[in-house]
């Protein structure tokens, strides 16, 4: 293959019958969702650049390292949106919300983010996520995590690990950060410049640095909820004694912290030992957001999922994408009269018989090479009409995988093809 027709480093093309797992997976996630009372939302790709960088905070890897920007011909600066929640919020927004009222939204689509490609870590990705904005309860989180439990188990994605914690509240923020700061200051010459850099700029990155001689050090640092005020305390449990009482399997992590700044309270994270290096399959938490213009926070609670990793995770627990055929019914017309007839057949056949795939040749080619083609697509049944069939009225089909033949009254050929469905297309 040439590289000119290649997909850049970190995008793929996608084809059945990949792509009939996805739409399997939204199709579940459809449905899920509308259980909880979860409405879709479908935001544009691209947003003027400070949605993303207002709410996402400008020290957070997103937007230091990942953000593909732009600036358009009106000299706006855009960014294709890297993640869902600040771009549904804004809609949020813009529809406007009143005073108690919620908003609770799902989406899918593809996110952007410039990293560099590895398995499982892709440029143009696609999430699943939910929003649910306009409330300040525990029990919303608790019953967005079960939510996010839920649709993994009727996906099939079992075994994964549900890990939570606490960001806290911004007025636990201080002594929080005094203590990493007394903890992580005599370890920082060792750890990476990244992390040396967010000791002063955003010390609680430092507990989710990638890089392995960092991963050490923050292993040994302080118990976060340890160090919160009593309210937060208590919205935590609240959270944890929730979840238990719902059955959801989960862990405290002590020091998961998630890479965005907008995370108020809890926090949480899904790994799945089926993935690899890139072990997160979804991730999420309790967030607060000014929008630019804006001069209340919006709060809310939601998760985002990776599609490829969901569907990786699936595949790593045996489950197989079942190949399915180009077509079920080909038809063949030889010679010019035949090809006006076989088109319309192939039309009034689409109209009664659905579920099948009908694929008419209007090359005029060979009987040959016509019925190569219809093997290769996979076609189970083949209707050949030429001059004579046509004359007679009758069409010759053919089962292409006894390779018996019979000719049919085209009048008749509806109900003999439905007669024979269930064997012919098993
Ligand atoms: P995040 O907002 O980074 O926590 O992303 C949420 C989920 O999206 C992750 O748990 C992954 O499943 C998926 N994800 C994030 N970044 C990528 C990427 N570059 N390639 C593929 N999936 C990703």
């Amino acid at each position: 293959m040439s590289s000119a027709t290649e997909p850049l480093p970190g995008t793929s093309d996608c084809w059945e019958p990949e792509v009939l797992d996805w739409i399997e997976l939204e199709t579940a996630a459809r449905e899920i969702f509308h259980r909880y009372g979860y409405a879709e939302v479908r935001t544009p790709i691209f947003e003027r650049t400070e949605v993303f960088v207002r709410s996402l905070g400008d020290e957070t890897d997103v937007v230091q390292k990942e953000m593909y920007t732009f600036t358009d011909r009106g000299g706006r600066s855009l960014t294709l949106r890297p993640e869902g929640t600040a771009g549904v919020i804004r809609a949020v927004a813009d529809r406007g919300l009143e005073q108690g009222e919620e908003a609770r939204v799902f989406y899918f689509g593809p996110m952007f983010r410039g990293e560099r490609p590895a398995a499982g870590r892709r440029r143009q990705f696609h999430q699943v996520g939910v929003e649910a904005v306009g409330n300040d309860s525990p029990w919303m989180d608790a019953e967005c995590i079960a939510m996010l439990s839920h649709f993994l188990d009727q996906i099939g994605v079992t075994g994964g690990k549900i890990k939570i914690n606490s960001r806290g509240l911004p007025e636990d923020r201080p002594q929080v950060s005094a203590a990493l700061a007394e903890y992580f200051t005599p370890h920082a010459p060792g750890m990476c410049e990244d992390c040396q850099r967010r000791l002063t700029t955003n010390i609680w990155r430092m507990l989710d640095c990638k890089n392995p001689a960092c991963q050490e050090v923050a292993a040994g640092a302080p118990d976060l909820v340890s160090l919160m005020g009593d309210d937060t305390r208590a919205f935590f449990a609240r959270v944890c004694q929730s979840l238990d009482s719902l059955g959801v399997d989960y862990e405290v992590a002590p020091r998961l912290v998630r890479g965005l700044d907008y995370y108020i309270h809890t926090v949480f994270e899904i790994t799945h030992p089926g993935l690899g290096a890139q072990d997160a399959l979804a991730g999420g938490g309790r967030y607060r957001i000014v929008l630019p213009g804006a001069k209340k926070p919006v709060e809310g609670i939601g998760f985002a999922a990776g599609m490829e990793r969901l569907l990786l995770a699936r595949a790593s627990l045996g489950r197989q994408t079942t190949a399915v055929a180009e077509a079920d019914i080909a038809i063949i017309s030889l010679g010019e009269n035949a090809i006006l007839p076989g088109l319309r057949l192939a039309q009034e056949l689409r109209a009664t018989l659905s579920g099948l795939r009908v694929k008419a040749d209007f090359t005029g080619r060979s009987l040959k090479a016509q019925m190569r083609g219809a093997n290769r697509s996979g076609a189970r049944l083949a209707l050949i009409r030429g001059d004579n069939e046509l004359a007679e009225n009758v069409v010759l089909c053919r089962d292409m995988t006894t390779s018996e033949q019979q000719s049919v009254p085209a009048a008749d050929l509806m109900a003999w093809i439905d007669e024979r469905r269930t064997t012919l297309f098993a």
